[in-house]
């Protein structure tokens, strides 16, 4: 499980830098965590398949999350997708988006579903292989954090040793779930023997735009990986509250309180050129911490 950091930067593009959009990819599933202008552009750039996305999160309705929506769903329609797309962002944006498309008199190519956040923490999607939960975090506005986990897929099938113990492979749904082979004349054939241990449940929380508050770190505590906003460095405290935005310092204490076991910093105010200070400055309450690179793929 990888996220890959299409836009880094906070409200204005700079320094070649973009506004925010990730995705994160979930055996073979790529899920769209916000999609700031120049998304599907970041998506070519750096080899992530629209056809591997089926559901897209917007957090809030601040343009440097979504501009890049109406460009992309657009584009999957003139390339002729076919298969289903799930969207779940603020209510408002639903009739934005039909405007759109209305004025145009586009009709889009494939089913498009439309989800609207709602309130407190909520499961939006609910796969055999991940699912999707939705917190609310403190913004200017509504905006929403989001919590992947990949869930495993039980005991891992190791098919050289499963045909030396003669197991056919009608049974290896039951070795998945850990169950030993039992043989016609009575003997056992253990489980270890012939599986490995398989993908470990993951956890990763998209913080989103957020004030430093604690207010979710139930929902968040022991991920994997966290991406928590640092729009500014902690010099800039005060203007980081008034504006409903966190400093490297506020995001590390985040990570450090809900024990993660790392932390990407992102949403790097338009003013900073240079973003080893945010490196530095987190890592000093919390050491396994990245300054988000776009192309970057992370672990999870
Ligand atoms: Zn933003
Ligand atoms: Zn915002």
């Amino acid at each position: 499980m990888k996220v890959t950091i299409l836009g880094n930067n906070s409200a204005l593009p700079a320094f070649g830098r973009h506004p925010t959009a990730q995705a994160v990819s979930v055996y073979g599933e790529v899920l769209l965590i916000d999609c700031g202008e120049g998304t599907q552009i970041q998506m070519q750039r750096f080899g992530l398949r629209w056809r591997s996305v089926h559901h897209i999160f917007i957090s809030h309705l601040h343009g440097d999350h979504y501009f890049g929506l109406p460009g992309l769903i657009n584009s999957m329609s003139l390339l002729g997708r076919t298969a289903p797309l799930h969207l779940y962002a603020p209510a408002e944006l639903k009739p934005i988006i039909d405007a759109i498309l209305q004025v145009a008199d586009t009709v889009l190519s494939y089913p498009f579903y439309f989800h609207a956040l709602q309130e407190g923490v909520n499961l939006l999607v609910d796969d055999p292989s991940f699912c999707v939960t939705s917190f609310p975090v403190e913004h200017r506005i509504q905006c929403h954090g989001f919590l992947v986990e990949r869930k495993t897929r039980g005991r891992k099938i190791v098919p050289e040793r499963c045909s030396e113990y003669q197991i056919p492979s009608a049974y290896y749904e039951s070795l998945k779930q850990g169950r030993d082979y039992e043989r016609k004349d009575g003997t056992v054939v253990k489980n270890e023997w012939v599986t490995e241990d398989g993908p470990a449940v993951k956890r990763y929380a998209y913080c989103a735009d957020t004030v430093f508050t604690e207010s979710f770190l139930p929902v968040i505590q022991g991920a994997d990986t966290i991406y928590h906003e640092c729009t500014y460095l902690e010099k800039d405290a005060a203007k980081a509250t008034a504006r409903f935005h966190s400093t490297a310092t506020q995001a590390a204490t985040i990570a450090k309180k809900a024990n993660a076991k790392q932390l990407l910093l992102g949403h790097f105010s338009s003013k900073y050129k240079e973003l080893e200070a945010f490196r530095e400055e987190a890592s000093a309450i919390f050491p396994n911490v990245f300054v988000s690179i776009e192309g970057t793929a992370y672990e999870i």
